[in-house]
């Protein structure tokens, strides 16, 4: 608790920074070995210094991307831009009320919420569950935010998290690096926003429980090892959440509430594929720019329920290409995982077979 909070991508995010930046022992701030948020440092005035030759991260997007393409990327960002900036300032402004409360009390943490008398809350946990899948086909698990997940200089203001993830259509993602793949992560990333914003609305208006949604794209903390921690799947070579149902080809985004109302999801059921990716490596061999480290760099330790955090791309070779194609999504595409739930089940089976006959 009360780490510095500075650093902001947005105006929204920067006044809700700005405001709880008063209250740095009442809002949980990143840990002191926390890391920058990955897109944070391609809109930075460093970057666009170093690499840009001074144009905007929007106007480099659209020189990269050629003539031929641009009308078909001005198209997809026409479509999603929109909805997606609206549903990151949504995350924000929903927050007046508790910021207020913070601003006169001084404090947020105080009121012991009816719901953790019934706790564990599983019929509540079922009609969430069903909430968030009939509407926004979400899946959702339960977990504690570890301080070593929120990026260095956010904060956030509750520590427990529904973790939401939506999937990107294979079939699109098939097509990658396609604007087809690259129009499918634009879609997603606007649509779990706007699922996010409305899964907060539905707990605060339904059962009075405060929340705090927060969007895909950018976002105050790293939402793959904290979806791992949920149970929901685990870190691949690619740097993705590899999950039972999608492998890679989904986004992450998470809502923070106020208790523990739920029991937690967490399990290392798939811990498995960190030997699976051992002998596979196509994303690396597939990757048009070589982003993808051979070695993983571990970059903080001894974290609940995940051991450990690991950077397994370098950001600035990835970049170029993702942002030109809107996505790129070949690393998903490889990924014998993306082919779905049959296929995990397949992978699993074949991996313990292996490992048994050589034993
Ligand atoms: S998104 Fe594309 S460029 Fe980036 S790591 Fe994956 S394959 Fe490489
Ligand atoms: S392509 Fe292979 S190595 Fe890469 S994440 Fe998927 S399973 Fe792991």
């Amino acid at each position: 608790m009360g780490g510095k909070i500075s650093v902001a991508s947005s105006k929204s995010e920067n006044d809700y920074l700005n405001r709880v930046k008063k209250y740095p022992n009442q809002v949980i701030t990143a840990h002191k070995d926390s890391i920058q948020e990955g897109f944070e440092y391609f809109e930075s005035e460093e970057f666009t210094k170093k690499h840009l030759k001074g144009r905007s991260p929007i106007r480099n997007k659209l020189l990269s991307v050629g003539i031929k393409n641009l009308p078909k990327m001005i198209k997809i960002f026409a479509k999603y831009m929109s909805p997606m900036f609206s549903g990151k300032n949504k995350c924000f402004t929903d927050l007046n009320e508790y910021l207020n409360e913070l601003d006169t009390e001084g404090n947020l943490l105080n009121r012991k919420h009816t719901l953790l008398d019934t706790y564990p809350n599983k019929k509540l946990w079922t009609e969430l569950q069903n909430y968030a899948w009939d509407k926004w086909q979400v899946n959702i698990g339960f977990t504690e935010l570890p301080s070593e997940l929120i990026f260095k200089g956010k904060a956030v203001l509750f520590k427990y998290t529904i973790v939401c993830i939506q999937e990107m259509h294979k079939d699109k993602i098939d097509l990658a690096p396609d604007f087809t793949a690259g129009e499918e992560v634009q879609r997603v990333y606007s649509s779990l926003g706007i699922a996010a914003n409305d899964i907060a609305d539905w707990l605060r208006q339904n059962f009075n429980i405060r929340c705090q949604s927060n969007h895909p794209l950018g976002g105050l903390v790293n939402t793959t090892p904290l979806a791992a921690k949920a149970g929901m799947g685990w870190q691949g070579h690619n740097g993705l959440l590899i999950t039972q149902q999608y492998g890679p080809r989904h986004r992450i985004t998470p809502i923070f509430i106020e208790d523990k109302v739920f029991e937690f999801t967490d399990n290392k059921d798939h811990i498995w594929i960190e030997d699976f990716c051992r002998n596979c490596r196509r994303c690396e061999k597939s990757c048009p720019t070589q982003a993808i480290y051979s070695e993983k760099q571990s970059t903080i330790q001894d974290i609940p329920g995940i051991n450990q955090t690991r950077t397994c791309i370098d950001r600035l070779k990835c970049y170029e290409y993702f942002s030109k194609t809107l996505g790129c999504s070949i690393c998903l595409r490889v990924c014998p995982f993306s082919k779905g739930e049959e296929a995990y089940q397949k992978l699993k089976n074949g991996l313990e077979n292996r490992l048994s006959k050589s034993m």
